[in-house]
């Protein structure tokens, strides 16, 4: 570790799925043990033995101070609740790495992971065509009754009038 200025793709599942040419690239990537689980759960074994086999995929657990940072950053945002257990993780070892001098670019499909990374000043960079150039906050409102809620989890309808509630996209920040 600790190649300062070395590109280093941090990979989830939808990077995989989406741009299996990033196998023959010069660059190396990384992943955590929880996201490997995932990916082999999702039958590619072939893309992640032949990255493995390479020496071209390290496998990390990220620290926790760093997860604790990416949580905190999540729940400013209001996007904690998109954000699963996998995520956090792959956030916090794209920091991880930043911190050790790693040209560290998270590569994912995840809307949620990119604001996130967005907000954090962590790199990213989504595996098709349309990644996203601003940060968004999200506030969550009622269609029904149109009064606005601080926050919300999946499912919930409004107290008031007992339609379910939605979110919106609130204040931009061009990047
Ligand atoms: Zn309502």
């Amino acid at each position: 570790m600790g190649n300062s200025d070395s590109l280093i793709f941090v990979i989830d599942t939808s990077a995989l799925i989406g741009h299996l040419g990033y196998a023959a690239a010069e660059a190396q990537f990384a992943t955590t043990p929880s996201l490997l689980e995932e990916m082999k759960r999702k039958k590619l074994d072939n893309i992640i033995q032949t990255l493995l086999n390479s020496g071209k995929l390290r496998i990390i657990e990220p620290t926790s101070s760093s997860i604790n940072t990416v949580v905190a950053a999540a729940a400013a945002l209001g996007d904690l609740q998109y954000l699963s257990e996998p995520d956090q993780q792959l956030l916090a070892l794209a920091l991880d790495l930043t911190k050790q001098g790693y040209d560290a670019v998270v590569l994912t499909n995840d809307y949620a992971i990119q604001n996130i990374a967005s907000s954090l000043s962590i790199k990213f960079r989504s595996v098709g065509e349309h990644g996203i150039r601003e940060i968004i906050k999200w506030k969550t409102y009622c269609p029904g009754c149109t009064r606005q809620f601080p926050k919300r989890t999946k499912g919930e309808i409004c107290p008031h009038c007992g339609t379910p509630l939605k979110r919106r996209a609130v204040n931009k920040e061009r990047l």
